[in-house]
């Protein structure tokens, strides 16, 4: 059996299941390992210090996998702004078909993406940004609630609202995205009206995810309430891991600091060496509440057979027994 939606359908992949991007950590090794399985794994563009770079990487992936995979573009305030066109040419030039936009309005890329055949998932954080990005006719959304890692928006609904008010709006295919970790919260997503989920915690903390094995056991050691909301008063509100350093940052904004006060601690090179060394103070470094359901480290692809496999037993047995 297998669990066929609006979303595995229209975009060519198996489980509807998506590996979303993640400063870092989506690199060659993690995407392959999460295409091999059957799901979607995303190679994250940003990682990749120069365009050249992230061509090289794509074609790192393709020795690795021979199923497709897409490629993250996430477009946030930085600290050195990105020649974004150039990476687009890059995904373009690679053949790449699937790309998940992320951040702000993906119309600037579209025209492009779709001349060239690729279809575009917008991951966003509110109805209106999913209803917009729908009229603008991207192909898929990804609606990302406030339990997520990363950048959650301003408007702090969690899925379980967020995704059934996103589902009354969206006609295309839509995954749902934060918070989601096992097999429980897919068939809730299904539920709640979404064809498919998003995961990134949980991918982080594989075997194949390229960080070091110490922040993936802090992973496992964490809990739900373990992660803090920096960027706040500027409006870029991200969700990290709390530490010494994201407590500092959100102690220096509430006591009036502006980004120049913050931006050394919060770097993303600076973040890069937590993934690197496993010194979890390095930097500040991205997870969501998932991390909360998450006990294991397990190889990709007995994580997605696990979640597949344990979401078919949930809606044939748990949820029909209790029909009776
Ligand atoms: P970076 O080193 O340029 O910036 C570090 C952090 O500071 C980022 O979160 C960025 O959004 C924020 N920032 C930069 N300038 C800012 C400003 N003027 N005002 C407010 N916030 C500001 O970025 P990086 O860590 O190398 O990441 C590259 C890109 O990937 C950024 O767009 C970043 O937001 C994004 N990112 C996304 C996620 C996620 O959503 N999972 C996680 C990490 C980074």
């Amino acid at each position: 059996m297998s669990i066929t939606t609006k979303f595995t359908e229209a975009f060519g992949v198996e489980h509807p299941i998506v590996q979303g991007g993640m400063q870092w950590v989506g690199r060659a090794e993690l995407a392959a390992a999460v295409s091999d399985a059957g799901a979607l794994g995303l190679i994250t563009a940003l990682t990749q210090p120069t365009p050249k770079d992230l061509a090289e990487e794509i074609a790192r992936c393709r020795d690795l996998t021979d199923k497709p995979f897409g490629v993250n573009l996430t477009i946030l305030p930085t600290i050195n702004p990105p020649p974004y066109d150039e990476y687009r040419q890059v995904i373009v030039d690679a053949g790449i078909k699937i790309v998940e936009t992320a951040g702000s309005n993906p119309a600037p890329h579209l025209p492009m993406f779709h001349d060239n055949g690729i279809k575009v998932l917008h991951k966003c954080t509110s109805v209106r940004h999913a209803v917009k990005a729908q009229s603008l006719g991207v192909d898929g959304i990804s609606i990302d609630g406030f339990e997520c890692a990363g950048h959650p928006g301003e408007d702090d609904i969690p899925g379980l609202v967020l995704i059934p008010a996103a589902a009354k709006e969206i006609e295309i295919p839509m995954i749902a995205s934060g918070g989601f970790a096992d097999a429980r919260g897919l068939v809730a997503a299904l539920a709640l009206g979404a064809d498919g989920i998003n995961m990134g915690s949980r991918f982080m903390c594989t075997q194949e995810s390229p960080i070091h094995q110490k922040v993936k056991e802090a992973i496992v050691a964490g809990s739900e309430l373990d992660t803090e909301l920096i960027f706040r008063p500027l409006r870029n509100t991200g969700r990290v891991a709390s530490n010494a350093v994201s407590r500092k940052v959100v102690d220096i904004l509430d006591e009036g600091g502006q980004f120049g006060d913050i931006a050394d601690l919060v770097s993303g090179k600076r973040g890069a060496k937590v993934y690197e060394t496993g010194d979890l103070d390095a930097g500040i470094w991205w997870i969501g509440t998932a991390m909360g359901l998450i006990d294991d480290i397990p190889a990709v692809g007995e994580l997605v057979s696990r979640i597949v496999s344990d979401a078919e037993e949930i809606i044939t047995a748990r949820l029909a027994e209790a029909l009776r």
